[in-house]
């Protein structure tokens, strides 16, 4: 029940559950099937064959301090960050992790310090991200512990505050709230790409978060990297993982270095193969269309209504649009109290606002899905007219 699946249970597991009337259309978790369509139509340029024999080693490369990181990943997580010009990757460490899930534990270890007289507070403006409290307090450590919504953290002690920009599940363009001496900041960027939001700066910041999860699609490949200034903390991000998991699958880090690879040739201007629509064309475009489709829905409803985003500049693209985050974050006007149920009883799964720190008004919609899903979700919305 932990991560992205509270309501996944076997009987849901399947998002198109048939019961009676109509089908059950699951947008509770970010589950990124969207791109498969991409991806098929790459065909075997993404297709990576290991023989049996490679690949065997715990070791990628002794020399460098993330010693599991594969060469071929790191080149190509650095080329891609400089084409599309998201991230600084000069002056960071790349540490490799089985998704950023286990990136963002690997951090609340290493910037603790082992023997502070009380757990450090992680905080992070609400709504945030719903498996933050849960994967902070699993294990019960005494290094660190959820303090919730970062706006209402009072304490004058060290803490950590946890940004996450786009915002899971709001798609708010964020900075720290806290703001205060003895604060120590991770940056979670899963979505700050350029078919989700505009690249206005190129970020900098000393401990950023990074995953193939919601940049390319590939979830299931389980392979984040992290972004990290100080030398002395990749290094115990690096430890954590050692004595976690003994480093990172090879072959998911040689599957994603090809993804990513795939991604960055079909954007760079200097030798893009012509048969291949650059992806970052393709996802932004097919993200533009589910909004207006969601708002026409909206509208068209009367019952809900959706946050507005502010224009912005592009750098990588060279023009101006709104926000198109990866979830919408509906609400529900009028009496409806708890917009989950309201949205169960009409066969549509959400995730409640209770799940991220608000009140159960608000629901967190996966824009996500499969074509065929979304567009009967959306006509499903459109025709509800009443309580
Ligand atoms: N951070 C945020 C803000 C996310 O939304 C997600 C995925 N839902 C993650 C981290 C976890 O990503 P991964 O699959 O790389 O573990």
């Amino acid at each position: 029940k932990l991560v992205e699946t509270t309501t996944w249970s076997t009987s849901t597991a399947h998002k198109e559950v048939e019961d009676g009337g109509g089908r059950v259309i699951n947008l509770d978790h970010g589950d990124p099937t969207m791109y498969e369509s991409f991806w098929q139509q790459m065909g075997d340029r993404t297709t990576v064959v290991i023989s049996g024999w490679q690949y065997i080693s715990y070791f990628s490369d002794v020399t460098k301090l993330c010693w599991f990181l594969e060469p071929e990943f790191a080149r190509a997580v650095i080329r891609l960050h400089k084409l599309v010009g998201n991230a600084i990757t000069e002056g960071h460490h790349i540490v490799v992790g089985t998704g950023s899930t286990q990136l963002f534990q690997a951090a609340l270890y290493a910037l603790c310090p082992p023997n502070a007289s009380e757990p450090m507070s992680v905080v992070s403006a609400a709504p945030f991200y719903s498996s933050y409290p849960l994967m902070t307090d699993f294990l019960e450590s005494g290094l660190y512990k959820w303090a919730g919504d970062a706006h209402k953290f009072s304490k004058n002690r060290p803490y950590i505050e946890l940004v996450t920009s786009p915002n899971n599940p709001d798609g708010s363009t964020r900075q720290a709230v806290v703001n205060r001496n003895q604060g120590i900041l991770v940056h979670d960027l899963a979505y700050y790409w350029p078919q989700y939001t505009p690249i206005s700066f190129p970020a900098d910041h000393d401990l950023m978060l990074f995953t193939v999860s919601k940049s390319t699609g590939h979830a299931g490949t389980r392979i984040g990297w992290a972004l990290v200034k100080d030398q002395e903390v990749a290094r115990k991000m690096t430890k954590f993982i050692e004595l976690n998991t003994i480093g990172v699958s090879k072959d998911s880090q040689l599957r994603a270095a090809k993804i990513l690879q795939a991604v960055g040739d079909s954007c760079d201007p200097v030798g893009s193969d012509e048969e291949v629509q650059p992806f970052f064309d393709y996802s932004y475009i097919l993200m533009e269309k589910r909004w207006k489709q969601l708002r026409a829905a909206v509208k068209n409803s009367r019952l809900f209504s959706l946050p507005d985003f502010p224009t912005a500049f592009c750098n990588f693209s060279g023009c101006s649009f709104e926000p198109q985050p990866a979830f919408a974050w509906l609400k529900c006007e009028g009496e409806i109290e708890d917009c989950e149920s309201f949205l169960r009883g009409h066969k549509i799964l959400t995730r409640g606002g209770k799940h991220f720190g608000v009140c159960p008004k608000y629901v967190r919609i996966s824009m996500l899905e499969r074509e065929k899903n979304f567009d009967l979700f959306t006509q499903r919305l459109s025709t509800i007219q009443s309580w």
